[in-house]
């Protein structure tokens, strides 16, 4: 019998994108995590995966649909997300799965349920997966940001997806506080739809929210102003209008919010273990995901803490490649222990 190779991917299955990891060859994939379909008496047929399936958000007919199968962090919907996976994993694995079935390690939030994770589980094993095992989000992200988490140590990770914002202190390898929030950019872009609505009367969608937040927005009341023109609809008359959003209009309209993460980053501080959190308090804390690229919101964070804090180097694929690291850390013997648990 001829031996098969098996492929082994680690994969960040993300509420906003999903990134995978292929060993000897590294990140392979990087799409929204957006699967559109089509509904015909009954039978459910995939209409479009990642890039293509989220620029049919909120433009789709009658019988397609396109969503995002994840919510704060967890599955939404369950057969949503098995075929979305399913779709990811053919691409990268060029549809010869079936013969080698690759192992999967999938990252997963912190505050995931045991319901959660057995369904994110079966979802992969759906998809194809010989053996499944899962890993702690803030752990990948904190091994992607190259932290030396392996030493006596402590050290501390805030990852800001688009709907939780996991927060991790570790020493050892192991997480030695977590929590989570479902504070992060989904929320940031909804504040900033309520303010102009509020503030402005004008209707604002989503995505149009996100670019206001990635071009002008700042989440430190210093940073220097800028501002950009956008299209909305006027809540009273319905009709289109022009408005100037300024660098302070998104500062006013997120001060909520980020306080919400400000104050659960102190608490994390104060909840550690004096030993390690006198670590963090001199080495500083890492920001990933890509909440980590709102501007001004490093130097918040230090202002409000008292303790230094960075941005990682690519933040958006810190949980991936920590992922990928561990899966080539991993002995398969390893992967079937963690995968039966
Ligand atoms: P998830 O892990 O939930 O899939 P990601 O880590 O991929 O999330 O981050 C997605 C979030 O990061 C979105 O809310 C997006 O608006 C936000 N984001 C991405 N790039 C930037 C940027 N340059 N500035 C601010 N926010 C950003
Ligand atoms: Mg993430």
């Amino acid at each position: 019998m001829p031996i098969l190779k098996r492929t082994n991917i680690a994969i960040d299955l993300g509420t906003a994108n999903t990134l995978i990891f292929k060993e000897g060859e590294g990140v392979v994939l990087n799409s929204p995590s957006v699967i559109a379909l089509r509904s015909d008496r009954g039978r459910i047929e995939v209409v479009a995966l990642g890039k293509a399936a989220e620029s049919m958000l909120g433009k789709t007919p009658a019988n397609i649909s396109a969503i995002r199968p994840l919510k704060d962090g967890v599955i939404a919907d369950f057969k949503a997300t098995e075929l979305m996976l399913t779709g990811f994993i053919k691409e990268v694995t060029g549809g010869r799965w079936l013969r080698s079935a690759p192992n999967i390690l999938i990252c997963v939030p912190v505050q995931a349920t045991q319901v959660e994770r057995r369904a994110i589980k079966e979802a992969a094993q759906s998809a194809g997966a010989k053996a499944v095992a899962l890993i702690d989000e803030p752990v990948a992200a904190a091994f992607g940001a190259n932290l030396d988490i392996d030493e006596p140590k402590g050290s501390m990770v805030v990852d800001i997806g688009g709907g939780t914002t996991e927060i991790g202190i570790l020493s050892l390898g192991g997480l030695v506080y977590s929590s989570s929030l479902k504070v992060a950019g989904n929320v940031l872009d909804d504040a900033i739809i309520n303010f102009i609505r509020r503030d402005r009367g004008i209707l604002i969608g989503e995505r149009q929210a996100e670019r206001i937040k990635l071009t002008v927005g700042s989440v430190h009341p210093g940073a220097s102003s800028s501002s950009m023109n956008i299209k909305g609809l006027e809540a009273a008359s319905g009709l289109p209008r022009n408005q100037v959003v300024s660098t302070e209009d998104v500062y006013n309209a997120t001060v909520e919010p980020v306080n919400a993460i400000l104050r659960a980053v102190s608490s994390a501080l104060e909840a550690a273990p004096p030993d390690i959190s006198s670590d963090v308090l001199r080495d500083g804390m890492v920001l990933t995901g890509g909440g980590a690229l709102l501007h001004g919101l490093p130097q918040r964070i230090s202002e409000f803490t008292g303790v230094p804090c960075r941005a990682a180097d690519d933040p958006l694929d810190c949980v991936v490649m920590g992922g990928g690291k561990i899966l080539s850390e991993m002995k398969m013997k390893n992967f079937q222990k963690v995968s039966e648990r």
